[in-house]
């Protein structure tokens, strides 16, 4: 286990070259992750908005479920009773919101697209976010996740894992906030879908892996050797971009 500093350091400028590196370093190491683990559009986007505040193995549990339960399609998600819903996705945690974003994106989807992926995902990058975030439920990163591993879209995805991995490096501030973090990552990864699709995979596979939220595994990670000299930066607070809930689901990973 390694020592974390308790004091923030400026942090170090991250570069292309850098975060090349951070990349191929981990690519090399664990390989292609082939995400995102759906087998339909529509499975992505359920799986982005339940993977929300829990771990992956939940919900496969509750995405299988669903399919069990014929409520993968989009009219089925609409037409289904709310507790119905509720029950097939229990699994996963925070089931009673969830259930109600299900049905929101449903809705959305219907209404606004025809029920069309081609039509949504025919929208410019930008304008079709905006739609996305425009859904009750939907945050940045689920909407982020639907754009790029459903819509292709070259855009980076930002979870507890990046956030944490990189400010550990310095590469960006500890309370860096997600645009702040997805940000650094575009000025310096060129915007290419399946670049930035595996990157994201092979962080939380660090993260899963190797950065845990109490006590990182520094010694046996590849990016050990790009750590600052005085080891993995740890602000008081700073596991603030993981909350409770999160560091549970991770620590039962
Ligand atoms: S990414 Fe690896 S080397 Fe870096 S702080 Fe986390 S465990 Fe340590």
């Amino acid at each position: 286990m390694e020592t974390m500093r308790a004091i923030a350091p400026e942090p170090r400028p991250a570069t292309s070259e850098t975060l090349a590196t951070y990349y191929g370093t981990l690519l090399q190491h664990f390989g292609p992750q082939h995400w995102w683990p759906a087998r339909t559009r529509l499975e992505v986007i359920v799986g982005a908005i339940l993977t929300q505040n829990t771990s992956w193995r939940n919900v496969e549990v509750a995405v299988a479920r669903l399919r069990r339960a014929g409520l993968l399609q989009h009219r089925a998600l609409l037409n289904a009773p709310l507790s119905r819903l509720e029950s097939c996705i229990r699994p996963a945690g925070y089931y009673r919101q969830k259930a109600r974003t299900l049905k929101a994106f449903a809705s959305f989807f219907e209404d606004q697209f025809g029920g069309s992926f081609h039509r949504l995902f025919h929208l410019p990058m930008g304008e079709c976010r905006a739609r996305l975030l425009s859904i009750k439920g939907f945050g940045p990163e689920t909407a982020d996740s639907v754009l790029l591993y459903a819509g292709k879209f070259p855009i980076f995805v930002v979870d507890a894992y990046t956030r944490r991995i990189l400010s550990r490096h310095g590469l960006v501030p500890p309370d860096a906030d997600y645009a702040t973090t997805q940000a650094m990552v575009h000025q310096h990864l060129k915007p290419e879908t399946k670049v930035y699709n595996e990157f994201h995979a092979l962080l939380v596979e660090t993260g899963k892996t190797y950065c845990r939220p109490q006590q990182p595994r520094c010694s046996s990670c590849p990016l050990r050797p790009f750590l600052p000299v005085a080891g993995p930066v740890l602000v008081a607070g700073s596991l603030a971009n993981s909350p409770a809930w999160a560091l549970a689901a991770e620590e039962a990973e």
